[in-house]
């Protein structure tokens, strides 16, 4: 069974289509990355899988749950997805060892002993193990955006959406957040994964979408429609951001 599956999904902004009749299977411990153009609805469609965005049209099913259900349906859809957004939304107030056991703690009412162990080891398998008391703006970027990542992971989701990690960091803290996507990635966990970075596409990703004006213009093997884009709007696409 898909964890994921779009069924002729339509979004609207007003009168703005911003997700055209979009129809996707994703399946379990797949990675998938998204390029495309600003504005071509790539958040939109993450938003969307978190039930953070209404649709107009069609269905989303993730892992069996609707986000057309019942409010208490649409609550449990609502975990089984960790979000990493590209600025990185940690809690300032919070040093980084309380922001991972925050979802624990809040959202699933694990017991703190537990919840200050599991982030423990989160935060190590992030690097961050001697970091657990410092705050977000003790961080750099590359580390508060690990940070989130541990966060994310904290809740046990079945699935990662990434929307665009790394375009908040200076170039030379990319690598340590891409670094551990791959290792999440080598978990067997399915990710979805909004990125310019195209190395990454071609290294980690098991599959590679082309989003164009609302659309899922190209759909393949990241390696194979990296090195040979078959359309036109994909290799203009790919002249811009190399
Ligand atoms: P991308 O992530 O590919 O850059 P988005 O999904 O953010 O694209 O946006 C797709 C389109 O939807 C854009 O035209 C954008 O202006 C519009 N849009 C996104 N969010 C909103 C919103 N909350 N209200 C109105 N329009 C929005
Ligand atoms: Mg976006």
């Amino acid at each position: 069974m898909s964890i994921v599956e779009f069924r002729n999904v339509t979004k609207r902004f007003g009168s703005n289509t911003v997700l055209d009749g979009i129809s996707l299977a994703i399946e379990p411990g797949e990675v998938v990355v998204i390029v495309g153009p600003s504005g071509s609805g790539k958040s939109t469609l993450l938003r969307c899988i978190n039930a953070l965005e209404t649709i107009e049209g069609g269905d989303i099913v993730v892992d069996g749950l609707s986000v057309r259900g019942k409010p208490a349906q649409v609550r449990l859809l609502r975990r089984e997805a960790g979000m990493v957004f590209q600025q990185f939304n940690l809690f300032p107030q919070l040093t980084a060892l309380e922001n991972v056991m925050f979802g624990p703690l809040h959202t699933r009412a694990v017991p703190k002993a537990q919840a200050r162990e599991q982030a423990r080891a989160l935060l190590s398998r992030v690097g961050l193990a001697e970091r657990e008391n410092h705050y977000p703006g003790q961080l750099s970027g590359g580390q508060q955006q690990r940070v989130a990542i541990a966060r994310a992971l904290a809740i046990k989701p079945k699935l990662m959406l990434f929307d665009e990690p790394t375009s908040a960091l200076d170039p030379e803290l990319r690598h340590e957040v891409l670094k551990v996507m791959q290792d999440v990635a080598e978990t067997g966990m399915t990710m979805i994964v909004v990125t310019h970075e195209m190395e990454f596409a071609r290294k980690v990703g098991s599959r590679l979408l082309f989003m164009d004006g609302g659309r899922i213009a190209e759909d393949g093997n990241p390696e194979e429609l990296l090195t040979r884009p078959s359309s036109q709007r994909l290799q203009e696409f790919l002249q811009h951001v190399a």
